[in-house]
């Protein structure tokens, strides 16, 4: 946090380090006490020959929690669901997706990069997409169309404020998708969270998807990590792209043993993320200038818009960055604010203060 601190002693900087409450994103999380004891013992092999113990039973876990063959342990989110669109697609076709979702605005272009893919974007209200503005824009088979290869949802969608979708509604849309010849891929980076907003397993909320990606990285805390799960088939597609993106890790089981912790302890706490960001929420929501609308945050992200407050985002952030509170601008209007295991109670009550007194004193 050295941007936030101005001249004090390294001493000094280290404690105001520790006062600081970063709400930026959960990936800012540390490994626990216990993660990092369990990554100094883990056993551990060489993974590109497939002889890692803790990577193999770190991939045999997620599969049986998510009720599929097989899973694969990728480095990052970006990869995992880079690495999926590959495989389900081919050179030249379309992605539907929603508009403002990860695997179109903030993976690096890679759909076309990496797969030869444009992304069909559509905006639904809250980040959810209806199965009936999807069939709109699946193009029609005639061969001077670009061919729709491939629909892609994200639950919780991200940027449109940490929602859930409703299974029934995801349901439909895998249903009617796979009726049309097209796999649903599902960018669960938070799904841990969806599934404990809806009181539902992550095997149940996924079971119609093609491929799942999830991130033990975010809420979940480990260090580094993702996972793509799917049939066997798929995953043993997704070893050769993973190798080519230079994905292949060694003695990787040293990371997949904090994941190991994250995928059996870490859903059981994320109740607590989401009752901070409730509280976070009611509050911002009491300040004149800033306008959100809490019963809508239902999981570990809030997204409000701060431009009643006579500033533009970037402004605020940074204001509220001197009181040792960081957020995250989603553009000039927007911010945003992540619960996780690294902030508590205290934590979002001294946000709001600052926050109060960013915008009070304008
Ligand atoms: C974080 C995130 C990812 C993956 O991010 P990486 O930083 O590559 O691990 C993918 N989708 C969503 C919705 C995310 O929030």
């Amino acid at each position: 946090m050295s941007t936030v601190i101005s001249n004090g002693t390294a001493e000094n900087a280290e404690q105001r380090a520790r006062l600081t409450v970063d709400l930026r994103s959960d990936t800012v999380t540390k490994p626990t006490p216990e993660m990092r004891r369990a990554m100094a013992e883990a056993e551990v092999g060489d993974d590109v020959y497939g002889e890692d113990p803790t990577i193999n039973r770190l991939e045999r876990r997620a599969a049986e929690i998510f009720g599929r063959e097989a899973a694969i342990f990728v480095p990052s989110g970006t990869m995992g669901n880079q690495v999926a669109i590959k495989i389900h697609t081919r050179p030249g076709q379309e992605i539907i997706c929603e508009e403002r979702c990860h695997v179109f605005n903030y993976e690096m272009a890679m759909m076309a990069h990496f797969s030869g893919c444009l992304a069909r974007p559509i905006h639904g209200d809250d980040g959810i997409l209806r199965w009936a503005q999807i069939e709109r824009k699946i193009t029609p088979k005639t061969y001077y169309y670009a061919q729709t290869g491939l629909v892609s949802l994200e639950n919780t969608h991200n940027m449109a404020g940490g929602t859930v979708y409703p299974p029934p509604i995801a349901d439909e849309i895998c249903d009617a998708a796979h009726a049309a010849g097209l796999p649903v891929h599902l960018d669960g980076a938070r799904v841990f969270n969806a599934a404990l907003a809806l009181g539902k397993p992550v095997a149940e909320l996924t079971r119609k998807f093609d491929s799942v990606m999830f991130c033990l990285s975010k809420g979940l805390g480990a260090p580094v990590g993702s996972l793509l799960v799917g049939s066997r088939q798929f995953v043993t597609q997704a070893r050769i792209y993973r190798k080519s993106l230079g994905g292949g890790m060694r003695q990787a089981g040293v990371l997949a043993a904090a994941g190991l912790i994250a995928l059996e302890q870490m859903p059981q706490r994320l109740h607590v993320d989401h009752e901070n960001a409730k509280f976070l929420a009611q509050g911002l929501a009491r300040v004149p200038g800033i306008k959100l609308d809490p019963a809508k945050v239902l999981t570990n992200i809030v997204i409000c818009d701060i431009s009643g407050a006579g500033m533009v985002s970037a402004d605020f952030s940074r204001r509220l960055a001197e009181k040792n509170v960081l957020c995250g601008a989603v553009n000039s209007e927007l911010v945003r604010f992540v619960t996780h295991l690294d902030v508590d109670r205290a934590g979002c009550e001294r946000a709001l203060e600052a926050v109060q007194q960013v915008v009070g004193s304008r």
